[in-house]
């Protein structure tokens, strides 16, 4: 590393040697304006005003969280090995009324730096308050997709303030001519949003030109109640309701069958597995991956908030589809290695347009170092080491857009981040019990 100089969030051009992409030793150079330059075994026509030696670490795309409540961080372990109705109706949503935006910023401050630590350099958020999570990100280096969580549970007058809120979001960040920081439209589900709250979102979210994140099918009960209320499942009544389009993103998806995936296939919808998540709430199914990826459907990753999963660890969730899939569909070939890497970062970005996920000129630089470490020795396969033997904390260099993020293991300022995050989630719960209590 090129000494005394401030090595942190510049943009300038960096020389990476030593890496190991794609099974060979190479060297990867990046432009300066956030894009990377050149790959090869010696680039000697660049002029690079930082240097960095990789030492053998093996270079990845970095990766790309779809689905995620980033705030709720701050209630990371408060509330576990509960039934899913009870866990968010006396501990999820009694302290989510006692949110404050200091508590958002402290929050999603505390959710990019776990990311960055374990690789993931843009994250697709469902949650409110998202001007005080867009501070965050923008601080923080990396990028996300920022949607306000409209829920009207058919109140006409909900309807209209979620509507204004959602409005001024989207204005909110738009404003901000960030790169980084894309707005987005996320109905909560088809059991919270009314029928005019969702084709609402849908148009909203095409004259905005913005993504539309929403859960779909994460439960049987949400399928039945769904039949029951409307006469069809939840993806045909998203598409009567003009929500399913190229730029829809469906978290969870589990409860898919052939006439729902064939359909996601025909509107070009993203679905984003979480795999922890359905775990640890006993969804009792996983993601048809298979049927998906043959139908043509482009699957993402995600870990879903900490409050459920209960970390931001997309190593970890990697490694958790590839062992459900194979599972829970009885097929020790379901979701291999490189399948896992690419739903993790790859598809993640294609679905929301950052030309980001893979390792080559042209594309941005988003680029993470996993070091040498006892996890990944030998290294018969970088990818199999990726997936199955590391974790997210193997990851030793985070670079987003072109700026390092960490190195080596170390971002500056991470300590004051997780004092002032754990000051502000005991405050919560503390406020939240006494309020609950009296
Ligand atoms: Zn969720």
């Amino acid at each position: 590393m090129t000494e005394d100089i401030d090595i942190y969030g510049q943009q300038v051009p960096i020389l990476i040697r030593n890496a190991r992409v794609n099974g060979k030793i190479q060297e990867i150079y990046l432009d300066g304006t956030g894009k990377i330059g050149a790959v090869a075994e010696k680039i000697t026509d660049h002029e690079a005003e930082l240097v960095l030696d990789a030492n053998r670490a093996t270079a990845l795309p970095a990766m790309c969280n779809m689905h995620t409540h980033a705030a709720m961080e701050l209630l990371r372990g408060y509330a576990d090995d509960m039934q899913l109705f009870p866990w968010l109706s006396t501990k999820i949503w009694p302290t989510e009324a006692h949110l404050t935006e200091s508590d958002i910023y402290a929050g999603v401050k505390l959710a990019c730096l776990e990311m960055i630590r374990t690789g993931t350099t843009a994250f697709n958020d469902m949650y409110f308050m998202m001007e005080a999570a867009a501070d965050a990100v923008e601080e923080s280096g990396i990028r996300a997709c920022l949607s306000y969580c409209m829920i009207d549970n058919g109140d006409a007058e909900k309807l209209e303030s979620e509507k204004r809120a959602m409005q001024a979001t989207v204005k909110n960040l738009k404003a901000r001519n960030n790169e980084r920081i894309l707005p987005g439209v996320s109905p909560h589900a088809v059991y919270t949003v009314s029928e005019e709250g969702l084709r609402w979102c849908a148009e909203y979210a095409k004259a905005e030109n913005v993504p539309l994140h929403i859960h779909v099918s994460e439960t049987e009960q949400e399928v039945t109640d769904c039949i029951a209320a409307h006469g069809m499942r939840p993806p045909a009544w998203l598409d009567k309701c003009g929500v399913l389009s190229p730029s829809c993103i469906a978290a969870h998806s589990c409860w898919l069958d052939a006439d729902d995936i064939r359909l996601y296939a025909e509107r070009g919808v993203t679905a984003v597995h979480n795999p922890v998540s359905n775990m640890k709430l006993a969804g009792n199914r996983a993601l048809p991956y298979s049927e998906m990826k043959a139908a043509g459907v482009n699957v993402a990753l995600g870990t879903d908030g900490a409050s459920s999963n209960n970390d931001l660890d997309m190593f970890a969730e990697m490694k958790t589809a590839a062992i459900l899939q194979k599972f829970f569909w009885n097929d020790p070939t379901a979701l291999p290695a490189t399948d896992a890497l690419q739903i993790a970062s790859r598809n993640g970005f294609k679905a929301l347009g950052i030309n980001a996920g893979v390792i080559a000129p042209g594309y941005l630089a988003d680029i993470i170092l996993v070091g040498r470490n006892p996890m990944n020795v030998p290294c018969f396969n970088a990818e199999s080491n990726a997936v199955y033997a590391t974790n997210g904390l193997a990851v030793e260099t985070t670079i987003c857009n072109g700026a390092i993020l960490m190195y080596d293991g170390v971002i500056p300022g991470a300590e004051e981040i997780m004092e002032e995050a754990e000051k502000a989630a005991f405050a919560l719960t503390a406020r939240a019990e006494a309020a609950n209590s009296a």
